[in-house]
């Protein structure tokens, strides 16, 4: 009905998560009515990112240097991980503050229902940065939700026999809630309160 390249960028947006097909219209809409430079702006910025931006090789969270800025930060405690789903719970935890240690990026949860294993996850990798020592706590930050709760026993067992301290946020967070969109004082809270798990 639009033509072949409208129905294309509709196609586009409707893949990305959280837009469905009307949001996906009334974008394609939005970009078709634009000026032209703005829109290009876009198409550029999205070019820009695929071209620099990268998961860091050793936390796995997204970076224009590689390794991040923060694994290479002398001033952070090398002795303390906090393992967090995505780059985004990063954000949260940093732009919260108070947190001077390390992270690693699960890159998703285990989840039986979409089909993920922990295999599809950077769990292997967080194996061996542990395994090669200087880490004392590993802070399981994943979100209070069922996938979160059942990849924390995962990383649970896949970590005790390498005799590192576990523990988990406290429960200030509510169950189902995520990270991203958890005040600043409560993620604190929560990090502060955490507990031996
Ligand atoms: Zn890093």
């Amino acid at each position: 009905m639009y033509g072949e390249t409208v129905a294309r960028l509709i196609d586009e947006l409707k893949a990305l998560p959280g837009i469905g097909q009307r949001t996906a219209e009334r974008l394609a809409f939005h970009l078709v009515q634009a000026p032209k430079e703005r829109a290009l702006a876009l198409a550029q910025a999205i070019h820009d990112v695929k071209q620099n931006a990268r998961p860091c090789r050793v936390c796995f969270t997204v970076s224009e240097q590689d390794p991040c800025a923060l694994c290479t930060d002398s001033s952070r405690d090398r002795s303390l991980l906090c393992v967090v789903e995505r780059p985004q719970d990063v954000l949260s935890l940093e732009k919260a503050g108070g947190y001077r240690g390390l992270y690693h990026v699960l890159l998703g949860t285990v989840s039986l229902l979409d089909g993920v294993t922990p295999k599809d996850l950077t769990l292997e990798a967080l194996v061996q940065r542990v395994r090669k020592g200087g880490v004392r706590e590993v802070i399981l930050a994943t979100n209070p939700t069922f996938d979160g709760d059942a990849t924390s026993l995962y990383l649970k067992q896949a970590l005790e026999p390498l005799k590192v301290k576990l523990t988990r946020l406290a429960r200030g967070l509510p169950t189902g809630s995520s990270l991203e969109f958890a005040s600043r004082a409560i993620l604190t809270e929560a990090l502060e309160g955490r507990h031996t798990y």
